[in-house]
């Protein structure tokens, strides 16, 4: 039994959480929204007023925040909160240049700690069968292995600080393009007066099978569990898909790599972003491309 610090509850924060204690660690979790931290307790972790209050005595702290700015403001705020030794485990997605940046804030405290990025949406949250993408020191790894084990299916460890944040940015931009990619095809379907189901069928057993088809398929009927089942609530909400493809684009630029797909994907989602439906799912792209056709 570990005792855990969970920070940041939300829609993948609140599952895994729930999964380290029904492991049997004793998990204290705490968020800015009462309304996460509420759903949380009901999972079985212990609510926590404040992030010193979660962290007090905690042998690992786990963080699952929107982006960088905030994992840089919360590790930062441990510097004064953790114990020397505490293992700290950065699982949000964020920039490659922040994640390093949490690294070296832990190695001031002499903390070990790891950037551990999932994929595997909120139903891998939930079933624990996450993949978690991870970049820190050897020891950290094999320190930080069983607990990710709780909460993930597939554990790769992908190389040094920030190696894990590098993964997932590149994972995640092959989601945004595939996205796209599948809302376009039902588009044309729809066009053509083929119907979801039988593109569908077609396609989630021929070659253009891939997961924003099988899993979080854009439209009604063929996942019953895709977001679009459910008026496209989140899931992964657009804005988070908007980030991950900046971010993707930002470390292309740095790095000189060609991504002429990725940064269209990003231009769409900024705009769907921008014209309101950032808290949407990011399957629900398939409706303003669907305006782009004029309805
Ligand atoms: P979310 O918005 O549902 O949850 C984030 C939570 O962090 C919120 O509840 C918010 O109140 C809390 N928070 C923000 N600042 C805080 C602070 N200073 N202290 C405490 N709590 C704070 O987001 P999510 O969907 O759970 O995603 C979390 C991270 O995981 C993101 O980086 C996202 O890109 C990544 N991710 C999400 C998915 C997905 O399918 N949702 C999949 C893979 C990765």
């Amino acid at each position: 039994m570990t005792k855990i610090a969970f920070v940041g509850l939300g829609n993948m924060g609140g599952p895994m959480a729930a999964n380290l204690v029904k492991a049997g660690h004793e998990v204290r979790g705490f968020d800015l929204s009462d309304a996460s931290v509420k759903s949380a307790a009901e999972a079985g972790v212990t609510p926590a007023g404040s992030l010193a209050e979660a962290v007090s005595d905690a042998e690992c702290v786990i963080t699952m925040l929107p982006k960088g700015q905030h994992v840089i403001a919360v590790w930062t705020d441990l510097t004064t909160l953790v114990a020397e030794g505490t293992l700290l485990i950065d699982c949000s997605t964020v920039d490659v240049a922040s994640a390093r940046q949490a690294h070296e804030l832990a190695s001031v405290m002499n903390c070990m700690s790891l950037d551990a990025p999932v994929s595997g949406g909120t139903s891998g949250a939930s079933a624990g069968t996450l993949t978690f993408m991870v970049g820190g020191s050897d020891k950290a790894f094999a320190l930080g292995l069983p607990l990710l084990e709780t909460m993930g299916k597939k554990i790769v460890h992908c190389g040094s600080a920030g190696a894990g944040q590098a993964a997932k940015i590149c994972n995640n931009m092959i989601l945004g393009i595939s996205m796209i990619g599948v809302c376009e095809a039902f588009g044309l379907a729809e066009k053509l007066g083929l119907s979801h189901q039988a593109l569908f069928d077609v396609a989630s057993t021929s070659s253009g099978q891939c997961w924003s088809l099988t899993t979080y398929c854009p439209v009604p009927g063929p996942v019953p569990a895709s977001p679009a089942n459910n008026d496209y609530r989140p899931g992964f909400a657009a804005t988070l898909m908007s980030k991950d493809l900046t971010l993707s684009q930002e470390a292309a630029k740095q790095s000189g790599a060609a991504t002429p797909l990725g940064e269209h994907a990003a231009a769409l989602y900024a705009e769907f972003e921008k014209a309101g439906h950032g808290a949407e799912d990011f399957s629900a792209i398939i409706r303003m491309l669907r305006e782009k056709a004029g309805g």
